[in-house]
């Protein structure tokens, strides 16, 4: 899709700082975290939500979650991890897109988006 952020983020004709790609998913940072190393696994092909999406494509984004939720843990030593995934109303980016959110004990998340922007760069050093 021409104009879709997205499409372009996942082809790599936009930067952007990515923590694991294959054929089918490119993994990256969110631009706007709500906890530190909020992560987004988009699919390279451009599908609109969750009811375009390809069946076995679904199940292999949650493959690479699993393996998202072992290197937070490695690295950023996170307590827990939780996804989530907006379709119609609530979606911003109308390229569909699964949130990796780690979880902190007592991190008291409201799930408001905080300003985490100033550790972006941080978090990318640890987990590229
Ligand atoms: P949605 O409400 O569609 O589920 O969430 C869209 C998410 O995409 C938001 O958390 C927002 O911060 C993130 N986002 C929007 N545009 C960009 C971008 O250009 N780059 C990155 N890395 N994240 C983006
Ligand atoms: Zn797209």
């Amino acid at each position: 899709m021409d104009n879709c952020i997205f499409c372009k983020i996942a082809n790599g004709s936009i930067n952007s700082n990515t923590i694991y790609e294959d054929d089918l998913v490119r993994v990256f940072m969110d631009a706007n975290p709500v906890s530190i190393g909020h992560l987004l696994i988009v699919p390279k092909k451009h599908y609109e939500n969750i009811l375009d999406m390809p069946n076995e494509l679904l199940m292999h984004e949650q493959i690479v979650a699993k393996k998202m939720l072992n290197l937070l843990k490695d690295k950023l030593n996170i307590d827990g991890l939780t996804l989530t995934q907006n379709n119609l109303y609530g979606q911003e980016v109308k390229h569909y897109h699964l949130h990796l959110i780690p979880r902190y004990v007592n991190d008291n998340i409201d799930f408001k988006h905080e300003d985490n922007k100033s550790t972006i760069n941080e978090t990318f050093e640890k987990l590229k």
